[in-house]
């Protein structure tokens, strides 16, 4: 069930593979984790996205919910993984909801969470308005709980509590100045520090906005990198990828998804540097926990 990396072998390791180990025990975590203790987990909600951060300060922050059902399937990320998972997690209060984007397999599942029982500190939009029902309901549930939506701007920090260190890489200015790019290219994109301990969250973030945040010189280098874009051969470009240089990297993509996600042109640049890689259609949800100075990744799975 387990699979760990250390940067270093210490007695605080051994105790965050213990701790490791009840991640997915059937009591879940209840209200509160380990002290000093980050945890994210990338969760396997099929084709999509959406990831769970829980900082040492207790606040929660969910980046997407994967997709909503639809006329061709009626899977439903969000009542089916991501309220499930929030609450054997203990979770009352969702501190702060970002929608990367508004495609519907981030922003579909986000419905069934914003109009469910977690209380809500605010929604970080990318502003973008699109014309789907999917985004209409998503907009009509912010609305119908008057949620605070806010629309970040690259080089903003967000106040994830006094641990960890957050900052918005993308996209960049205001939403009429990028409504020319798609609406990948539009991602919030989002570095997350704890300690030695780096996490690039990259929305579906694609060659093009990769382009702004290089430009922008902004740092992004990352212990952990989640691949842009399902691990499309659209995202992952090599300048971003080396300048990440991760050690680890996630790929959140559906069992046999109809878009070959991710592509080999990615993932060959993947192995080539020998990062560690995960994926959630082999291996279920990820986990990595951390005390930010070494880290253990946990999955749901063994490897098929
Ligand atoms: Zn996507």
């Amino acid at each position: 069930m387990t699979y760990h990396r250390s940067i270093s072998l210490t007695i605080l390791s051994i105790s965050l593979l213990l701790l490791a180990a009840l991640i997915f025990s059937p009591f879940g975590w209840g209200e509160s984790l380990e002290k000093g203790i980050l945890k994210v987990t990338f969760l396997n909600i099929r084709q999509g996205d959406s990831q769970v951060i829980r900082t040492p300060d207790g606040k929660v922050i969910l980046i997407d919910g994967g997709q909503s059902a639809t006329r061709y399937s009626p899977f439903d990320a969000g009542k089916e993984v991501v309220i499930p998972y929030l609450e054997s997690q203990g979770v009352k209060k969702i501190d702060v909801v970002v929608a990367t984007h508004p495609d519907y397999d981030h922003t579909g599942g986000l419905i069934a969470v914003l109009n469910s029982h977690f209380q809500i500190g605010m929604v970080l939009d990318c502003g973008i308005v699109h014309t789907t029902g999917t985004y209409k309901k998503y907009m009509k549930a912010i609305d119908g709980k008057k949620i605070p939506l806010i629309i970040p701007d690259a080089g903003d920090i967000l106040d994830w509590g006094p641990s960890v260190q957050a900052q918005v890489l993308a996209p960049l200015g205001p939403p009429e100045r990028r409504g020319h790019m798609n609406l990948n290219n539009n991602s919030i994109v989002i570095r997350m520090e704890y300690g030695d301990v780096s996490f690039l969250f990259t929305g579906d973030c694609e060659h093009e906005e990769e382009d702004v945040i290089l430009s922008s010189g902004a740092r992004i280098k990352a212990t952990i990198l989640k691949a842009g874009h399902h691990g499309s051969k659209t995202a992952s470009g090599a300048l971003f990828y080396y300048m990440s240089d991760p050690e680890v990297v996630t790929i959140s993509a559906g069992k046999r998804n109809k878009f070959d996600h991710p592509s080999w042109e990615p993932m060959k640049i993947f192995r080539e540097t020998g990062a560690d890689i995960y994926r959630t259609d082999y291996q279920g949800h990820i986990t990595v926990l951390t005390d930010g100075k070494t880290y253990e990744v946990v999955t749901e799975y063994e490897e098929e």
